[in-house]
């Protein structure tokens, strides 16, 4: 049994509070201790001092490509972006060809992510094909392993059909995480409605179309009981709204990703279709305001929506090149940008945006196919740990990607932090450590 000791790191377990110098003792898959000055005995040692030792790192939302696009990603690809990044589970959305709104690719996600670097959970479709008309068999998909529900990439339309689907998803125990963009108010855009898309000459992405559809599902929910989740939310009117649900104590949580966190549609000057995404860049005022709101708990969750594409695909004029950036192997430093730097949050904190809610968001933090819960550091639990260097200065080069896509507007900008080390079930994923074995 291969054991491991990380020595004098600064424990972050927003699921129990803990902030303190301590050890992590990693026996086989899991961590048998956790305390002050532990003995090393036959364990490699690898030392933790001046690093953060966390809870492994969740993302909610990603798309791995599998089936369908494997030249953009696959699960083996998208899972080595992953731990390269810090994360040691990812949860895959449906927009897969085929869609992921069968119980049998439930089941093939799993067989695929059998030999992945991280554990995937895949988040099935809510109606066939992802076309919101026609409901999927949501309490099998849940049988099957589906951790939430989902049509992203596009909103379910149709009131009728989403009240069902909210019905469905609330008695199977899954959350429904909309993309919401009402595609009315949205067609042939290609960006944010402002400024920049008339200089551009670009029709305009605007912000009603995101707030509209919130609007309607939280109305929704008073008749159609289920828990209801904001994917990357974009504009500075939507976390108002959410703040009011809240207030209501409705369930409803959302997301922020690490380019609505960091960037505006300013980034699209120059037809750049690496800022190109869905919702998409907005101003500064709704980037401050996402910011507030991940410092005030409206916003509860960080999610990338890591999105691969080819350099073809994105070689095309702005109008026509697809939506979204990859996101996994930056997203961590991207955070830590935008929120800590900022003063907006602390470590502690983003830790916990980072682990245990997603994981409570998914159910993942209680037992789960056989495994026990994620999110945490505690005695008994999955070795699961990322290793957190919060003074590490890079600057992100193509050679830093370890996925299969480049499509990111990070390339070339510096960041602060960094993840070092991401160990799944007790097996050391990725290292930028040189470790040390004691006697
Ligand atoms: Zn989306």
């Amino acid at each position: 049994m291969t054991t491991t000791l990380f020595k004098g790191g600064r424990v972050l377990d927003p699921a129990s509070g803990t902030d303190a110098v301590m050890d992590v003792l990693v026996e086989g898959q899991r961590i048998a201790r956790i305390g002050k000055d532990l003995p090393a005995s036959e364990a490699e040692v690898i030392d933790a001092s001046g690093l953060i030792v966390a809870p492994g790192l969740i993302d909610p939302h990603v798309h791995l490509r599998e089936p369908g696009q494997e030249h953009k990603e696959t699960i083996q690809t998208g899972s080595q972006a992953a731990v390269a990044g810090g994360f040691t589970t990812v949860c895959c959305m449906p927009n897969t060809a085929p869609t992921l709104d069968t119980p049998e690719i439930v089941r093939f996600i799993y067989d695929q992510a059998r030999t992945a670097m991280c554990r995937v959970f895949p988040v099935a479709a809510g109606t066939v094909g992802r076309q919101g008309e026609r409901m999927t068999e949501i309490q099998l998909l849940a049988k099957a392993g589906a951790v939430g529900i989902s049509d992203d990439g596009d909103v379910i339309a149709s009131a009728g059909v989403m009240k069902s689907v909210f019905t469905a998803t609330g008695a199977a125990g899954l959350v429904f995480m909309q993309h919401c963009q009402e595609p009315t108010l949205t067609r042939g855009a290609s960006m944010h409605a402002g400024g920049i898309s008339t200089k551009l000459g670009l029709t305009g992405w605007p912000r009603i179309a995101e707030e509209i559809i919130i609007e309607r599902d939280i109305r929704l929910l008073s008749v159609a009981p289920c828990r209801y989740h904001v994917q990357h939310l974009s504009c500075a009117g939507s976390i108002e709204i959410i703040r009011i649900a809240r207030a209501n104590g409705l369930p409803v949580t959302a997301e922020a990703s690490p380019h609505h966190l960091l960037l505006t549609d300013e980034a699209c000057l120059g037809y750049d279709t690496s800022a190109k995404m869905n919702p998409p860049l907005r101003e500064q005022s709704d980037l401050e305001a996402i910011r507030k709101g991940v410092a005030d708990g409206i916003i509860t969750i960080l999610a990338t929506d890591h999105a691969p594409h080819t350099p073809d695909e994105k070689a095309l004029p702005f109008s026509d090149a697809p939506f979204g950036i990859i996101g996994l192997e930056t997203a961590l430093a991207g955070y830590a940008k935008a929120l800590i730097d900022t003063g907006h949050i602390d470590w502690l904190k983003l830790v916990e945006l980072m682990t245990i809610n997603p994981a409570k968001l998914c159910n993942l933090d209680r037992s789960h196919r056989g495994d026990d819960g994620l999110g945490e550091l505690r005695e008994g639990g999955l070795a699961d740990i990322t290793l957190i260097d919060p003074a590490h200065s890079w600057t992100v080069t193509e050679s830093d990607l370890e996925g299969l896509s480049r499509n990111t507007p990070f390339l070339g900008t510096e960041f602060n932090a960094r993840t070092v080390l991401t160990m799944v079930g007790g097996q050391t994923q990725h290292s930028r450590l040189n470790a040390s074995a004691s006697s």
